[in-house]
């Protein structure tokens, strides 16, 4: 089965982001679990959290089918110490919360070098960071996001991902989101059903379905291989539909979050129908 939905808001209190969820025929979604923009922010209060599991409950949203998004401001691969440490103290934070929620997983996108650095330093860097977080929080599964290779930004090769889990201790938490944009723009073609059937049998040999934990669904607004991130509505820009018709169709995107990203948030829950009309009409 399918779950799609969307990043939506938890403006104030992440007991709202459910509601919000709901509100718009989604039956999975993101969410930022603290300001995306700040460093530190107030624990969460029982009351957070009791209403966020009620919310959660009344909506018939499964915690397996929530995908939280670390802040942008965190780097695990940051070249230097200080840094990185700040860095893998917030990140840890993040998932005591997604822990305190009952929530299994967590996205974030893997570092940069910010050229001071190799790529393979850095990515190292990045296996050391999750190694430590997960020593220090149990239940929650760290999944790394691929990226469209903007700047200095680390993973957008499918190698990138299989580099850093491969130096992660417990397999078993670890794990992957595929974000279509990113993966387009990084270089890897979507827009024909061959594109979509040789860029996942690449996946699949490089880092491996079993590795899968989410999607983001989004269209892209830079033209292929452009190493450029920027959202598009689904029905708009670069990329075509074909690329979520293949994976509303494929048991290999079964059961895990799939969420939208898109620029447009009025047209959400269109874009939520579309998708599962999709599901209607095999390639
Ligand atoms: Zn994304
Ligand atoms: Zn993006």
């Amino acid at each position: 089965m399918k779950y799609v939905g969307a990043h939506v808001s938890a403006a104030g209190g992440v007991e709202n982001a459910p509601l919000n969820a709901a509100k718009i025929g989604a039956k999975a979604f993101a969410l930022f679990i603290k300001n995306q923009r700040q460093w530190l922010a107030k624990p969460l209060s029982d009351e957070n959290i009791t209403a966020f599991k009620d919310n959660m409950a009344e909506c018939g949203i499964a915690p397996e089918h929530v995908l939280p998004h670390d802040s942008y401001l965190i780097n695990l691969g940051h070249p230097e110490k200080a840094a990185l440490e700040k860095s893998r103290r917030a990140f840890v934070d993040e998932m005591q919360r997604c822990r305190q929620l009952g929530l299994p997983l967590l996205n974030f996108h893997p570092g940069s070098h910010l050229k001071k650095i190799s790529e393979d330093q850095s990515l190292a860097l990045v296996a050391e960071s999750i190694n430590l977080a997960l020593d220090e929080c149990e239940g929650v599964t760290a999944v790394i996001e691929n990226t469209a290779g903007q700047g200095s930004n680390l993973g957008y090769k499918f190698e990138h991902l299989a580099d850093i889990i491969a130096q992660v201790k417990d397999k078993s938490r670890v794990g992957v989101c595929i974000d279509t944009c990113h993966t387009f723009t990084a270089g890897y073609d979507l827009r024909s059903t061959a594109d979509c059937e040789n860029t996942f049998a690449e996946f699949d040999r490089l880092v491996g379905f079993q590795y899968l934990r989410g999607m983001h669904l989004n269209g892209s607004k830079a033209v292929f291989a452009s190493r450029v991130d920027r959202h598009h509505s689904l029905e708009q820009g670069e990329l075509g539909l074909d690329v979520f018709r293949f994976i509303m169709n494929d048991t290999r995107f079964d059961d895990i979050p799939m969420v939208l990203e898109t620029i447009d948030n009025s047209i959400w829950p269109e874009e939520i129908e579309l998708l599962y009309s999709l599901e209607q009409q095999p390639r």
